[in-house]
């Protein structure tokens, strides 16, 4: 560290496998540039971490109130999320007051706005503090509108987004009403906060980016996929080690993938949430039969597959495992597309990698995520689903999985698919926009003075 430059980043993901990944090798990438950076998750989220986490990025632990069993230990995700307010302010006020002592007290806060009651803790504290959105600019928006109760289509400025294209909360009324009035909550105070720090690049969501600017100060700093598949300047941050699903049935993934003919394999995963319903995962399991596959189907999900399904599975030619080393998985040559549920990282990780998508957005923000693949970057195609039934039936699926593997429209996507992974590179590379905006951060924070605090003594 030069003298005079100091400052310390404490991060605060959101507790889940899809919003820690992000922000934790966000951190990573503050580290390379010399800031020191600790990482906080929920007591829960420590004991379930399945791998050895990087010694980069020291970790601490705030509490959810449910310390043996997380989110699965609650009521509801109404209880969840009250309770982690209440007992992750008390438990995040005290890790920062620990390190008050210390020679380097945290001076910057990087928080999920899922959780908006740590900007209050980080100010009580005289922190600069930052949000990180771990999901689209264009999500994100659409959110922000709704907030502001300006929400109506056609968006100015997104107005190819239709009721079918926006995130579920939305245009399901009433679906998940805690969840929506997160996903709401995120804007309460985000405009007072010093920067706002996406996980998205520039070129990706130019207007979106452009939108969003007009009321907070954005700053891009995507795609948070591991620097060595991509700029390649951090030789340590060669994967993802914070997993919490078991990796011992994905070992031999790659093994299994190296013996497979280039752009022949199907690789299926719908990340670590989605909840399919028996009557899909039949039509899934029947439609993929006609391939090469490689389908990560979770334990939670197992017992709804097709009864016989899994003996007709021949390993020479189709894999059936609970959890996938994905990025490893969508670099393989063999890969010929992803069929995916769309969530942010792994549309993020597919870009990165230029895979071909098939988009099979079940909730959330993946119907966004699955217009912009389609339509706006044309990466890939999107399932259409039965009209009576609401279910994607197995002769389009197969469709959809052969217009992305051969063809006319294969060409194109792949084309596509080529040039968004040359863009993310220049992204995160030396000089990229993501790359010059992490060092514009971590220079503001080794300047920063910390502000008056309300609880320093
Ligand atoms: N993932 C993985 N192996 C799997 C399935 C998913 O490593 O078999 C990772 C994937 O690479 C991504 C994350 O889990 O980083 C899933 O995040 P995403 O935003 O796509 O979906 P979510 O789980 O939040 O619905």
């Amino acid at each position: 560290m030069e003298r005079g430059e100091r400052g310390h980043v404490l991060a605060v993901p959101y507790p889940s496998q899809g919003h820690i990944t992000p922000i934790h090798q966000f951190c990573k990438r503050l580290v390379s540039k010399g800031m020191k950076t600790s990482l906080a998750l929920t007591n829960f989220i420590h004991s379930s971490i399945k791998s050895d986490p990087s010694p980069f990025v020291p970790l601490e632990t705030i509490s959810d109130g449910y310390d043996s069993g997380g989110f699965m230990a609650a009521e509801n995700i109404h209880d969840y999320l009250h309770r982690l307010r209440s007992v992750g302010t008390e438990t995040l006020a005290q890790l920062i007051r620990k390190h008050q002592s210390s020679d380097n007290p945290i001076t910057c806060l990087v928080y999920d706005p899922f959780l908006p009651w740590a900007f209050e803790v980080g100010r009580e504290f005289g922190l600069t503090v930052a949000p990180f959105f771990t999901q689209s600019c264009a999500v994100n928006y659409v959110y922000y509108l709704a907030h502001q109760g300006k929400l109506r289509l056609p968006i100015d400025g997104l107005s190819f987004l239709e009721q079918q294209d926006i995130p579920s909360f939305i245009s399901v009324p009433g679906s998940y009403p805690a969840y929506f009035e997160m996903v709401l909550h995120q804007f309460s105070n985000f405009h007072k906060a010093d920067f706002v720090l996406f996980n998205v690049f520039q070129k990706l969501e130019v207007e979106e980016t452009e939108l969003m600017s007009k009321v907070c100060p954005v700053m891009t700093v995507g795609p948070t996929v591991p620097s060595m598949y991509l700029d390649r300047r951090i030789e340590t941050d060669n994967n993802y080690d914070l997993m919490l699903f078991d990796m011992k049935d994905s070992e031999f993934c790659t093994e299994w993938l190296n013996e497979k003919p280039q752009g022949s394999v199907v690789y299926v995963a719908f990340g670590s949430m989605a909840d399919l319903s028996r009557a899909q995962m039949e039509e899934l399991a029947w439609s993929l039969s006609n391939f090469s596959f490689l389908w990560v189907v979770r334990g939670s999900e197992e017992a709804k597959l097709p009864s016989g399904f899994l003996q007709t599975v021949d390993r020479d030619k189709s894999l059936v495992v609970k959890w996938s080393p994905q990025l490893e998985v969508l670099s393989n040559r063999a890969i010929g597309c992803f069929v995916t549920h769309c969530g942010w990282n792994s549309t993020m990780e597919a870009l990165s990698l230029g895979v071909p998508l098939v988009a099979m957005p079940q909730w959330t923000d993946q119907p966004t995520n699955a217009k912009y693949i389609e339509d706006v970057w044309k990466v890939g195609v999107r399932v259409k689903e039965d009209e009576e039934s609401g279910i994607v039936r197995r002769e389009e699926i197969e469709f959809c999985i052969r217009q992305v593997m051969e063809g006319e429209k294969s060409r194109e996507v792949k084309e596509n698919a080529k040039k968004w992974r040359d863009l993310a590179m220049e992204a995160v590379g030396e000089g990229g926009t993501s790359d010059v905006n992490i060092q514009t951060l971590v220079s503001m924070v080794k300047s920063l003075k910390q502000k008056p605090s309300l609880q320093a003594s």
